[in-house]
């Protein structure tokens, strides 16, 4: 009975995680209110995978039909660049996340990758090029180790290690008691918002997409966790085109384009020498968050 009842139980487990890591998903995009059904065209083909280059072509989008969120936005996201999109809270950000990762229609305009329109893309092979670092992240009741490796079932021993040394996490985990078998989750050791990113973007890394989205976290890290998640940032960045929907504009200095998003439309766009030089709405947010970080 009980051969039987040890992989029911771990069928069990299995369902229960994956339903809290789609709920984990949900709400990070704040999906849980209105959901249209998304579903493949019927003449839908996987997704030729070129350079992994994004272009939004006059894309605008509502949620509701009398407020209009994203007005005609066009932009590019070259093959393996950085493009960051700053704005006050509520202006689009993560709206455009959400529209590139293909959870709503779009009322008008096109997302392209590699040339391709994503809504003639099977859903599957559109999210499994994309690699989503949310703002915040829920952990499993498992080992750390576990938490990193789910991202991708199939990765290998040296595969783990290399995802825990560039996100970063090598010093947190050699300073655990049980080191990467240590319990985390809400059983576990409590882990701080700024090392759970970090497993993110571990888990990130080992799903292996060529397109990153990194929704940096609204809430204030103290400046060594935010110098650790930057430097693991850069480092993954590296490696692929991404998009970064930033709140602290220290964060996107080193962006190869920053968009500034203002009710929806692109209202500044450069890099950030550029934008300082504009003096204009992204020089004064600068001007602002600098002030405050010095009080
Ligand atoms: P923040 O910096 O606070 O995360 P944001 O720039 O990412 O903000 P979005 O989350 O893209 O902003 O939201 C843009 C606008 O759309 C906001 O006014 C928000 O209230 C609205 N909105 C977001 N999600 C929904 C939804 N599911 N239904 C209706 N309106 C929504």
């Amino acid at each position: 009975l009980i051969q039987l009842f040890l992989p029911l139980n771990f069928l069990g487990f299995v369902y229960r995680e994956i339903r809290r890591a789609l709920t984990d998903l949900e709400n990070m995009l704040g999906l849980l209110t209105r959901k249209p059904a998304i579903v493949d065209a019927p003449d839908a083909r996987p997704w030729q995978l070129q350079a992994a280059a994004i272009s939004f072509q006059q894309v605008s989008f509502r949620y509701q039909a009398e407020r209009p969120i994203l007005q005609q936005l066009s932009f590019q996201v070259p093959s393996g660049s950085k493009v960051a999109i700053v704005g006050a809270s509520g202006a689009g950000k993560s709206t455009i996340a959400r529209l590139l990762y293909r959870f709503y229609e779009l009322e008008s305009g096109q997302i392209l990758v590699d040339g391709q329109d994503i809504r003639q893309l099977t859903l599957d092979s559109l999210r499994r090029a994309i690699a989503i670092v949310p703002q915040d992240t829920v952990l499993f009741n498992s080992s750390i180790r576990e938490n990193i490796a789910y991202a991708n079932p199939d990765a290998s021993a040296a595969e783990i290690e290399r995802a825990i040394d560039l996100a970063h996490l090598r010093e947190f985990i050699n300073s655990l008691p049980q080191g990467d078998q240590t319990q985390v989750g809400e059983r576990g050791l409590k882990v701080s918002g700024g090392e759970k990113q970090r497993i993110a973007i571990a888990r990130a890394i080992l799903k292996g997409s060529p397109i990153l989205i990194f929704d940096e976290a609204t809430s204030s890290l103290d400046s060594q966790s935010e110098q650790a998640i930057l430097s693991a940032m850069r480092e993954v960045a590296k490696q692929h085109t991404s998009l970064v929907i930033a709140h602290r504009l220290s964060t996107v200095t080193d962006a190869d384009q920053i968009l500034v998003l203002q009710h929806g439309q692109l209202i500044e766009q450069g890099n950030h020498q550029q934008l300082l030089a504009a003096n204009g709405s992204y020089a004064r947010m600068w001007r602002q968050q600098a002030e405050q970080q010095s009080e």
